[in-house]
C-alpha cells in the first residue's frame, strides 16, 4: 500500500448495521432454549440454522459470564439500534474482554445489570410496530433471559489449528441497489486437534452455512459471531483431528461499503455529465473480511477462484485472467477468472465491477494493462511505458519472473490510498497513475514511483509475506526502498535521488522523537495495525536497507542476499530475522548482518555519533539521538553503525569512502594528521546524525565558504539537517547553525537549499504563530537575503529537468509566501494568461501550486479558482487548486472550505486531510482548523480509522505549530477527554512532545534570534 503524504489510506463510515443480519443470533431468538452441553444437536423451530452440538469452551465460568454479557450488549444492541451505531465501530467498542477476566462482585453486578438491560430491549423490541427488526414478523413466545453458547475464542489472532487450503467465492454484486450477495467455500485441513473454527467476518448477514468433514455429508451448522473482533466461529462436539480436510461453505448477503475499504461502491460523473458507478476493493489491512468470510491474517494464504455475476454491459477484473463467461438465466453473466496460480494473503484479493478501457502490451511473456474509466483512456500510455520497463528490471533483477500471466493497473476515481499493489490486479488513485499529455516531468516523476512501488511489492508482500503486521516494514520499507532504487536505474532522467534524500531526512525527525517505535513492534489491535503504516515502517524501513546495502562489502551481495530471501521463502511468510539471515548466509566477508541490523529493527530511534579529534587520533562515542523536552529521559541503546566518512585529501568520489564500525559506546581510528576536516556519513547514506564540535564544525564551514564542491550536494543538505537537528536537541546554539548557513549564497545544487528552505521555513511558521513580529520579520529579510540571488535567477518557462523543477517550485513558492512582489507579479501574471485562455493555456507543471496559491490570495481569484476546481478533471491538477484553495488568508472562505471538506460534495472528503494541513499552515486558518478538529471529531474518526495514516496527518499539521503552554494545555486536554475515542494513540504522544519541544526550543533561542538575525 502506498500512503504518500496527504494521502490517506482508508475512511470508515459504520452506518451498515440497519438490516437484521440473518445470522442466527442466539442471544435474540428466544426460542433457543438454554442448551445442555451434552447436547448433540438441535434445531431451534424458526431457526434455518443446525447446531451441530456445542462443545466445551476454554473459559472459566466467571469469564464466560462476563465474555456473555458483554457479548449480549454488543450483539443485541450494537446492531439493532441506529442510535448506537457508532457503538458499533471496532473503535470504539464496548471495555475489552480481557478487563472481565478478574471477576469481582462489581463485574457480576455489572453482568446482571446487563442482562436486565438486554430483556428490557428485547421487550421494547417486542412491542414495536410491526416487529420491525425481524423477517419472520411478530413472535409470540414467551420472553425469557437468553441465554446463548459462548463464543469459543476470546483472542485477537486467530487460532492456529485450522489453515485454511483454498477459497471459492461467487460474489453477485447489485450496482443499482448498492448490495451484493456472496457465496464463500472454504476448503481447510485441520493442523491440530481441535473443536472450533474461528475466522474473520464483518458486516455480513450469514444466511446458510453448511459443514462438510473429509468424505462425510454436508450439514446444516450454527455460526456464531463476536462482533466487537469480527470473528465467527463453528463449534463442534467432537474433535476435529489432526490431518482432516473440511469445507466450510458460506452465503451471505452485505451492502456495498460507503467507506473506502471491502467492497465499496464508488461513482464519478462522466464527460457528458452521467453518473457512472462502480464497485471495487481495498482489503488491506483488515478488510477482505467486509466482502468475504476469511482467515483474514497475511499468514493464512490460501487460493483464490473467484466468480462474479454482473450486468452484460459492465465488465469485472480480478488478480487473475478472466478464464470464461457463462449467461445465467436471470439476464446476468458469470465471468469466472482462473484460480490463482499462487498461495497468496487474503488482503491481496481484488475485483472490480464497472466500466474501464485498458491499453496493453506484452513484457516477456505478461500482457500488462492499464485501465482508467474510458475518458481518460489517453493518459494511460505513459503509466504502460513505465510499468513495462519496471517490470523487466524486476524480473532480472529478483531472478524470479512476475507469477501471473497478467498484470493489471487500474486508476480509480475516488481511491483514498496513493496506490495497493493487488497482486495482478494493482489499483491506484488517478493521480498516481494518470499522466496527461503536458503533464511535467514532476507529474510523471510521481507516477513512476508509485509504480515502482506498487511493482516491487508483487515480490516483496505479495510472493514473501511478513507473517504479521508487527513486520510490515518487511513490505513497505523494501517497497520504498526498490521504488527509489529502480528509478535510479531504469528511469534515471526522473532524478529521484533528491527525495529519498529528503525522504530520509524526514524519517530521522520523526523517529527522533520519544514516541517513536521500533522498525519491528508488537501489534495487538485493530488500531495498532493502522499505525503501523507510518514512516518507521515505510521511510525509516527504506533508509535502513540503504544503509546496508551502502555497507556490504562486494556490489552485488545485498541483491544475491535478497535473491536467496525471496526464493528461500517463495509463498511463504517470514519474520525481519529470516531476512537478516538469508543476507548473513550470502555474505563473502562473513559479516554478520543479523547482528548489525537487529540494532536497527529492535530498538526505535538512531545514533547520534560525535566526532572528537586529537592530532591524529579520531574518537567517535554514540548516544540516542532523542528528542525530548524534559532532558531526563536517557536510554543506553547502543548501535551497531556503519560509519563512514571522507575527508579534504578525498571528498567526492565513492573510493574516497572510508568504512568504521562503531558497535560500542565509543571508538577510534587514526587519520593522517594533515587532514584539515572530515565528513561522516558520506553522502547520508546511514540512518545517524553526526556532531563534529566547535572546531569540526568550524573546519566544514570554512571548507564551504571556501569552494562548495568540496563536498558532495547530498553531504551538504545532510550538514545542513544536521545541525538543525542538533539546535533542536540543544547541542548547538543557533548562532551556529547560522554560521554554517552563510555559504548557502553559493549554492546552487537543489538538495542543499531545499532542506535549507524546509528548515527556516518550519522557524519562520512558528515565529509567525507565536506572533514574534519582528523577528518574522527580520527572518524574511533573512531568507530573501540569503537566496533572493537564487530567487531572482528562475525562471517562469517550462523546465526539463525534474531537479531544477524542485529546485525551482521550493525558492518560488517561498518567495511567493513571503510576498516577494517579484514573485506575486509573476504568478498572477500568468494566472491571469490562463483564465483569459480558457485554461487552455499551460502553466508548467512545476510553477502550477505557486500561481494558484497566489490566485487564491486575491478576493477576486479565490472564485475563479473554485470554478477551475469544479471543472477541472485532471487530478494532478485539481489538487493542486485545492491546496491553492486552502491557501486563503481569509477567514470565512477557510472555515467554509474546511465544512465543505467534511460535507464531501463539491470537495471529496478524501481530501479533507490535504485541506486541513494546507489550512494549518497559514496564520489566519491554524485556530479555526484546530477548532474544527475538537469540534468534529466523532465525524472524523467515522471517516478516518483511528491510527490511520490520514488522522495520523491530521492531528500532526493541527498541533505541530503550537509553541506556548496555553496550547500545550488545550491539545492536552483535548485528546485526554477523547478517552477511548482515540487518546491513546501514538501521533497524539507525538504531537505533544512537538510542541513541548518547540516551546523549549523558542524559550531557548528568541533571544538568539533577536541577537544574530
Ligand atoms: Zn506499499
Amino acid at each position: 500500500l502506498l500512503k504518500r503524504a496527504n494521502l490517506p489510506r482508508n475512511m470508515i463510515e459504520n452506518s451498515m448495521f440497519e438490516e437484521e443480519p440473518d445470522v442466527v443470533d442466539l442471544a435474540k431468538d428466544s426460542t433457543f432454549p438454554a442448551l445442555d452441553p451434552d447436547e448433540v444437536a438441535y434445531e431451534p423451530r424458526s431457526s434455518r440454522l443446525l447446531v451441530r452440538g456445542l462443545g466445551e469452551n476454554d473459559m472459566d465460568e466467571d469469564e464466560e459470564d462476563c465474555e456473555s454479557s458483554a457479548r449480549l450488549l454488543g450483539m443485541s444492541f450494537m446492531n439493532r439500534s441506529s442510535a448506537h451505531r457508532s457503538n458499533s465501530s471496532p473503535y470504539t467498542r464496548q471495555a475489552p474482554p480481557r478487563s472481565c477476566s478478574r471477576p469481582s462482585a462489581r463485574t457480576m453486578v455489572v453482568c446482571v445489570l446487563f442482562l436486565v438491560i438486554v430483556a428490557s430491549m428485547t421487550m421494547v423490541l417486542y412491542f414495536l410496530p410491526g416487529c420491525t427488526f425481524t423477517k419472520t414478523g411478530c413472535r409470540k413466545e414467551n420472553k425469557t433471559t437468553p441465554i446463548e453458547p459462548p463464543f469459543p475464542w476470546s483472542q485477537f489472532r486467530l487460532p492456529h489449528s485450522i489453515r485454511p487450503l483454498s477459497y471459492d467465492l461467487t460474489l453477485n454484486p447489485d450496482l443499482d441497489n448498492m448490495n451484493f450477495t456472496g457465496s464463500t467455500v472454504i476448503k481447510m485441513v485441520v493442523l491440530h486437534n481441535t473443536k472450533r473454527i474461528v475466522l474473520h467476518s464483518a458486516n455480513l448477514n450469514i444466511s446458510k452455512a453448511t459443514f462438510k468433514l473429509d468424505d462425510g455429508e454436508a450439514s446444516d451448522v450454527t455460526v456464531l459471531e463476536y462482533k466487537p473482533r469480527q470473528q465467527i466461529a463453528l463449534n463442534f462436539s467432537e474433535e476435529l483431528k489432526a490431518g482432516q480436510y473440511c469445507v466450510l461453505t458460506l452465503d451471505y448477503s452485505a451492502n456495498l461499503s460507503h467507506t473506502y475499504d471491502g467492497f465499496y461502491n464508488s461513482s464519478y460523473t462522466d464527460k457528458d455529465g452521467n453518473k457512472r458507478v462502480l464497485a471495487a476493493t481495498q482489503f488491506e489491512p483488515l478488510s477482505a473480511r467486509k466482502a468475504f468470510p476469511c482467515f483474514d491474517e497475511p499468514a493464512f494464504k490460501a487460493t483464490f477462484l473467484i466468480k462474479i455475476n454482473r450486468k452484460p454491459d459492465y465488465m469485472t477484473l480480478s488478480n487473475m485472467p478472466k478464464a470464461k463467461t457463462t449467461p445465467l438465466n436471470n439476464g446476468l453473466v458469470q465471468d469466472e477468472f482462473e484460480m490463482t496460480s499462487v498461495n497468496m494473503s487474503t488482503y491481496l484479493v481484488a475485483f472490480i465491477v464497472g466500466n474501464f478501457t485498458p491499453v496493453s502490451k506484452n513484457v516477456s511473456e505478461i500482457l500488462v494493462s492499464v485501465y482508467s474509466v474510458p475518458e481518460k483512456k489517453e493518459h494511460t500510455d505513459y503509466a504502460l511505458d513505465a510499468a513495462s520497463k519496471l517490470l523487466d528490471f524486476y524480473n532480472d533483477f529478483f531472478e524470479i519472473n512476475f507469477p501471473l500471466k497478467k498484470l493489471d493497473l487500474i486508476a480509480i476515481p475516488d481511491f483514498l490510498a496513493g496506490a495497493m499493489e493487488n497482486w495482478g490486479l494493482i489499483t491506484f488513485r488517478e493521480t498516481s497513475l494518470l499522466v496527461g499529455k503536458q503533464s511535467s516531468p514532476l507529474e510523471k516523476q510521481v507516477v513512476a514511483s508509485v509504480i515502482a512501488h506498487e511493482l516491487a511489492h508483487q515480490w516483496f508482500g505479495n510472493l514473501v509475506t511478513m507473517s504479521w503486521w508487527n513486520d510490515l516494514w518487511l513490505n513497505e520499507g523494501f517497497a520504498t526502498y526498490m521504488q527509489y532504487m529502480s528509478l535510479q536505474t531504469v528511469l534515471p532522467q526522473l532524478d529521484i535521488g533528491n527525495l529519498f534524500l529528503a525522504v530520509r531526512f524526514r524519517a530521522l525527525d520523526k523517529d527522533a522523537l520519544n514516541s517513536s517505535h521500533a522498525v519491528s513492534t508488537a501489534v495487538n489491535s485493530p488500531e495498532q495495525v493502522e499505525e503501523m503504516f507510518d514512516s518507521v515502517s515505510y521511510e525509516k524501513g527504506a533508509s535502513i536497507l540503504l544503509m546496508l546495502n551502502a555497507s556490504l562489502s562486494g556490489d552485488q551481495q545485498f541483491r544475491k542476499g535478497i535473491i536467496q530471501y525471496l526464493k528461500q521463502f517463495s509463498g511463504l511468510n517470514t519474520d525481519t530475522n529470516d531476512l537478516w539471515n538469508s543476507l548473513t548466509q550470502v555474505s563473502t566477508q562473513h559479516q554478520n548482518v543479523s547482528e548489525m541490523m537487529s540494532s536497527w529493527t529492535s530498538q526505535k530511534g538512531f545514533p547520534l555519533v560525535t566526532v572528537s579529534r586529537k592530532g591524529d587520533q579520531v574518537t567517535l562515542t554514540q548516544e540516542h539521538f532523542l528528542l525530548t523536552s524534559d532532558n531526563a529521559t536517557h536510554t543506553s541503546s547502543l548501535w551497531n553503525i556503519p560509519v563512514t566518512y571522507v575527508s579534504d585529501n578525498c571528498s567526492l568520489a565513492p573510493e574516497c569512502r572510508q568504512l568504521f564500525t562503531l558497535k560500542t559506546k565509543s571508538g577510534t581510528f587514526k587519520v593522517p594528521e594533515s587532514v584539515k576536516w572530515l565528513k561522516l556519513n558520506y553522502r547520508n547514506t546511514g540512518f545517524y546524525i553526526v556532531h563534529y564540535g566547535d572546531d569540526g564544525w568550524a573546519a566544514l564551514r570554512d571548507a564551504l565558504a571556501n569552494d562548495v564542491s568540496v563536498l558532495t550536494h547530498e553531504d551538504r543538505a545532510s550538514l545542513i539537517h544536521n545541525i538543525f537537528a542538533l539546535s533542536r536537541l540543544g547541542r548547538v546554539s543557533f548562532r551556529h547553525v547560522l554560521n554554517l548557513l552563510n555559504y548557502i549564497s553559493n549554492e546552487t545544487e537543489t538538495s542543499p537549499v531545499t532542506e535549507a528552505l524546509l528548515q527556516l521555513n518550519k522557524i519562520y511558521q512558528l515565529l509567525d504563530k507565536r506572533q514574534e513580529y519582528s523577528l518574522v520579520a527580520r527572518m524574511k529579510t533573512y531568507i530573501l537575503h540569503h537566496f533572493g540571488s537564487l530567487m531572482d535567477k528562475q525562471t517562469w518557462e517550462e523546465q526539463e529537468s525534474v531537479s531544477k523543477q524542485e529546485l525551482r517550485s521550493a525558492l518560488l513558492e517561498t518567495a511567493c509566501g513571503l510576498d516577494d512582489e517579484n514573485c506575486t507579479q509573476q504568478a498572477k501574471a500568468l494566472f491571469k494568461q490562463y483564465v483569459d485562455s480558457n485554461a487552455t493555456s499551460r502553466i508548467p507543471g512545476d510553477l502550477q501550486q505557486v500561481v494558484f496559491n497566489v490566485a487564491a490570495q486575491s478576493a477576486e481569484d479565490w472564485p475563479t479558482l473554485l470554478n477551475l476546481y469544479g471543472h477541472a478533471t485532471y487530478d494532478a491538477e485539481k489538487r493542486k487548486m485545492l491546496r491553492g484553495l486552502a491557501s486563503t488568508q481569509d477567514a470565512r472562505k477557510i472555515v467554509w472550505i474546511l465544512k465543505a471538506g467534511l460535507k464531501g460534495n463539491l470537495i471529496q472528503t478524501q481530501e479533507l486531510p490535504l485541506v486541513i494541513s494546507t489550512v494549518c499552515k497559514g496564520f489566519a486558518g491554524y485556530l479555526f482548523a484546530w477548532d474544527f478538529i475538537q469540534e468534529n471529531w466523532d465525524r472524523l474518526i467515522e471517516k478516518f480509522p483511528v491510527g490511520s495514516f490520514a488522522i495520523q496527518t491530521i492531528i500532526n499539521s493541527a498541533t505541530s505549530q503550537f509553541s506556548t503552554q496555553a496550547h500545550l494545555d488545550q491539545v492536552q486536554g483535548f485528546f485526554s477527554s477523547l478517552k477511548e475515542r482515540g487518546s491513546q494513540m501514538r501521533s497524539v504522544q507525538e504531537a505533544l512532545e512537538t510542541i513541548r519541544l518547540n516551546k523549549r526550543w523558542m524559550e531557548k533561542n528568541l533571544r538568539t534570534l533577536q541577537k544574530w538575525l
